[in-house]
């Protein structure tokens, strides 16, 4: 498995493809322009940043992966000889 940077994926729940339009994968979107019309014509009336925000509150958020918030110990001795710590890190 890659450490990549993850790009943006589609909004609907469950499915992490990437998003092609609208925040969508390719086939949620075509389902999107094909089965909720209304939908996809108030998305597409809109901004640009605020089809973002929308897109965004749809979203669901993802559960944090262990390395995107939790370093290794190695990695905390380093930041603190790096920068120094706090101190009374003895
Ligand atoms: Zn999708």
């Amino acid at each position: 498995m890659k450490y990549k940077r993850r790009k943006a994926e589609c909004c609907v729940p469950n499915c992490a493809l990437p998003s092609f339009c609208y925040g969508r994968c390719h086939a949620h979107f075509f389902d999107l322009k094909s089965n909720h019309i209304s939908e996809f014509l108030r998305l597409k009336a809109m901004s640009h940043a605020a089809r973002k925000i929308e897109i965004a509150k749809t979203t669901v958020p993802r559960e944090p992966q262990p390395w995107e918030y939790e370093p290794s110990p190695e990695k905390i001795s380093e930041l603190i000889a790096q920068f120094g710590g706090n101190g009374d890190a003895k």
